[in-house]
């Protein structure tokens, strides 16, 4: 792919992005985070240039890999993707801006002990099953107010700041939109324990994810495949 290809990909990302955040409110702001799991080196340097700066990662030591390698560019990358608890200290090292995997309250309190030891903080989205579906991580929606909270209260060096969820996986619409609207009702339900990032939204459905309120969206394969 040219830079050519490249900007024309990212101006139609940026024009469908701006229709659907207007069909909510004309006030709604949506950020977007560029997966680049498919994208090269080089890639990722041609969007930097074109002006994406948040950037996401779904495994740790491609992160790591990435953070050394482009670290003369000032992007601020996401971790998006499953920690298991013997990755924390090498995602602790690799710093990112922010992690939005956070699935169950176990992975926080682990990740609370190495963060303590460092005497460093993270921030964080808890991630959230939204479609109960079995093949996914996160907490269950019906538990997910009290968790957030319980980690909140736990976990101080986890800068709590929101909400993460995958859409359903199905071609049905309606499944989609009714996985986003259970994760934007917890969402607003916990901005009064201050949640601001409602992170949904995918290739296939970041168009519904943001009528449903998502204010983050991971944007991979229209970019880069
Ligand atoms: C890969 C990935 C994305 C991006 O998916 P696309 O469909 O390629 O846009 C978003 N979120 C997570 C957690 C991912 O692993």
């Amino acid at each position: 792919m040219d830079r050519a290809q490249m900007q024309k990909r990212l101006d139609q990302l940026v024009w469908r992005v701006e229709e659907a955040r207007i069909r909510r409110s004309e006030h709604h702001i949506v950020k977007i985070v560029a997966v680049s799991k498919y994208a090269t080196e080089e890639q990722v340097r041609m969007l930097y240039d074109l002006g994406q700066r948040a950037f996401g990662e779904n495994r740790v030591q491609m992160l790591q890999e990435r953070t050394e390698h482009l670290e003369d560019l000032p992007i601020e990358w996401h971790f998006i993707g499953r920690l298991q608890k013997n990755k924390i200290n090498h995602l602790i090292r690799a710093n990112p801006f922010m992690m939005q995997s956070l699935d169950s309250l176990e992975l926080a309190e682990a990740m609370q002990k190495r963060l303590a030891e460092q005497n460093v903080t993270m921030e964080c989205l808890m991630q959230i099953n939204s479609a109960r579906e079995e093949s996914k991580t996160g907490v269950d929606p019906d538990e997910a107010v009290e968790i957030y909270t319980a980690i909140k209260e736990r976990c101080p060096n986890i800068d709590l700041r929101g909400v993460m969820t995958i859409g359903a996986h199905t071609e049905e619409k309606a499944l989609v939109r009714k996985s986003f609207e259970t994760t934007y009702d917890i969402f607003d339900r916990l901005k009064k324990d201050g949640a601001q990032i409602c992170s949904m939204g995918m290739s296939h459905d970041f168009e519904l994810a943001i009528e449903c309120g998502s204010n983050m969206i991971r944007i991979g394969s229209l970019l880069f495949k």
